[in-house]
């Protein structure tokens, strides 16, 4: 494995790929992995673009993708899909992409499933970022496709949150009610070829009023038309004030920070809740608890508290917890 680490580290994109998906699987070797790239990490600048599907992202990152090539920057993107069952392979926005940055060495595209994950993605996600980092990526992509809490949380890894909208009836509606408006710093319209795009961003201006964010960052809204690649690079260049913003008012420190503090919780959480879920279908006492509260007969809350109050349970479980390591 550190050998693994090592080729990556030299710049061996295969050996980032076998890398991602150790990650991906969740392999044992992940804490070990973190361990040995984490002196290499904390140099990428991380993006998330979300939105509504259909919207435009992918078109909308690889254009955005062309112009930090523009500016020398080396590129990673990470496509989150919930509709693939697979990870690694090749979804419709990569071929989309793939047309104009397949060649380029300068650029690492992943496609990562949700489908079948326990929950764990924005912590997969936050690794997989910290590989491409450690792989000397410049600018990081992370593209979600789907609206779920999964990609909320994903977006709170990032530094600058795009969120796009088209021109719809109902878009900044749906927006809203997905718990978008809140996390945006920037927002696309997209597809402004389309009517109603000039509605739509008065429409986005009232509601941001109300934005508390709104008090010390202005939200930009940008125009833009992927396709004919129109607005994008005005939206870059509202990537990069944001980045100054961050950097300058002192709130990327604090917001890595928290994201670190936050990443903590999460891997205590998640691991915690892996090892219940494998307890819970081998302990006999555990399944009895699952059963009644499936079937109405005892509520949650009292069986979590049951179930937490019987130390003997709990010992047992940490005993074989700490012989596992
Ligand atoms: P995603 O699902 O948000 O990643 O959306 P895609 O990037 O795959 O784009 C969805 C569709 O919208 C594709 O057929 C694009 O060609 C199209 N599209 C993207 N940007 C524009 C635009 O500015 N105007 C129009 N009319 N179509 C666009």
């Amino acid at each position: 494995m550190r050998e693994l680490v090592k080729e990556m580290l030299a710049g061996n994109r295969q050996s980032l790929a076998r890398l991602i998906t150790l990650v991906e699987r969740e392999s044992l070797e992940v804490p070990e992995i973190m361990e040995a790239i984490y002196p290499h990490i904390g140099k990428a600048y991380r993006v998330g673009v979300t939105g509504l599907p259909g919207g435009g992202k992918s078109t909308l990152v690889d254009k955005l993708t062309a112009v930090a090539r523009e500016r020398g920057l080396k590129v990673g993107i990470i496509a989150v899909d919930p509709t693939s069952p697979f990870s690694g392979g090749a979804v419709l926005g990569d071929r989309v992409r793939m047309q104009q940055h397949y060649l380029d060495e300068g650029v690492f595209i992943r496609s990562m499933a949700t489908r079948g994950s326990r929950g764990g993605l924005p912590h997969t996600t936050s690794a997989v970022m910290k590989l491409l980092d450690a792989f000397g990526k410049d600018i990081i992509f992370v593209e979600t496709v789907g609206v779920g809490q999964t990609e909320l949380d994903i977006m709170e890894t990032v530094d600058t949150t795009i969120v796009v909208l088209i021109p719809e009836a109902g878009d900044a509606i749906q927006t809203m009610k997905a718990g978008l408006l809140e996390i945006a710093d920037i927002f696309a319209v997209n597809k402004a070829d389309r009517p109603g795009a000039d509605y739509l961003v008065a429409e986005l201006e009232i509601m941001l009023h109300q934005s508390p964010k709104q008090a010390w960052w202005q939200i930009p809204i940008i125009a833009t038309q992927a396709v004919n690649d129109l607005g994008t690079r005005e939206l870059y260049r509202q990537i990069e004030c944001h980045y100054q913003f961050l950097q300058q008012s002192g709130r990327l420190t604090l917001k890595r920070r928290e994201q670190r503090k936050a990443e903590l919780f999460r891997t205590i959480e998640h691991k915690i809740m892996a090892q219940i879920i494998e307890l819970i279908e081998r302990n006999g006492q555990l399944t009895d608890y699952l059963e009644k509260v499936e079937r109405g007969e005892i509520d949650p809350h009292s069986a979590a508290k049951e179930i937490l109050g019987n130390r003997a349970l709990v010992e047992a479980w940490l005993q074989e917890w700490g012989q596992q390591g």
